[in-house]
């Protein structure tokens, strides 16, 4: 499992943590209703003691993964938190408050309240990873994360770090059982499961086309399918703009159409 504790984040600040055994879903805590709208309040105070405190409305989704979104509409900030973090210690809350906000108004973001998230994606996600375990104990074989040259959540948590804050719940992550050319990977909802084409797991594979493919159905994430009447809009403006964010785009596409 050492693979899996030293791929998950990619810098080396996290203090030793616990091995996955003994791993435990952190306690739940008991908010009262609009608790979590004070800790807002809070870190937005800490963060612009001046400005004047706007309406918030922080909302919590089901959601498996740990998608977080914050915006601005018209003076009022909404927050939208996945359920998981709904249990979570105030000092977590209190830490993704501080993130959001910080993003936000494009402040820099504290180390204590950034290690303190991470710790916690960390625990949740060693969590998940055991139920993941546990669940498909005897059931279909999937090929998972770890390729022959590639590791998927590997990627996945570099990219999370360099484009998304870490604010991207990681799906699971598998290569595909062929080397499919058609369709090069893919993001499957009903199961949060991304799946890359196995043809990118060699090594005249370059790192920035998987990086590029695993981008893209980040994207699709982090902008989720909006249906406008009848119209499903899967690349939207919002989803394009951020898609030329990545720096190899051109590299990428390119190899992409040479496969
Ligand atoms: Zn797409």
């Amino acid at each position: 499992m050492q693979t899996f504790h030293d791929s998950l984040f990619s810098d080396s600040s996290l203090p030793a943590l616990q091995p996955v055994e003994t791993a435990r879903r952190p306690k739940k805590t008991h908010l009262a209703p609009g608790e979590v709208n004070r800790i807002f309040s809070e870190e937005y105070r800490a963060l612009r003691p001046r400005a004047p405190m706007p309406e918030m409305e922080v909302r919590f989704r089901a959601l498996v993964s740990l998608n977080t979104t914050i915006r601005l509409r018209e003076g009022k900030i909404h927050v939208s938190l996945s359920d998981l973090l709904e249990g979570a210690q105030e000092s977590v809350l209190h830490a993704i408050a501080h993130i959001l906000l910080a993003k936000l108004y494009r402040k820099p973001i504290d180390k204590t309240h950034n290690l303190r998230y991470k710790r916690f994606q960390y625990s949740e996600a060693v969590a998940r990873q055991t139920e993941h375990i546990r669940s498909t104990r005897g059931a279909k074989r999937w090929l998972g994360p770890e390729g022959r040259y590639y590791n998927l959540d590997e990627v996945f948590d570099a990219l999370n770090e360099r484009f998304f804050h870490n604010l991207l719940g990681r799906p699971n992550l598998t290569w595909s059982e062929h080397y499919a050319k058609r369709q090069l990977g893919h993001y499957d909802a009903a199961h949060n499961t991304i799946v890359v084409s196995k043809v990118f797991d060699r090594p005249s594979s370059p790192r920035y086309a998987i990086e590029y493919l695993l981008y893209h159905e980040m994207l699709h994430l982090k902008h989720p399918v909006k249906v406008h009447g009848t119209r499903r809009c899967v690349h939207g403006a919002a989803f394009r703009a951020d898609e030329k964010l990545f720096p190899q785009l051109a590299e990428a596409t390119a190899f992409l159409k040479r496969l």
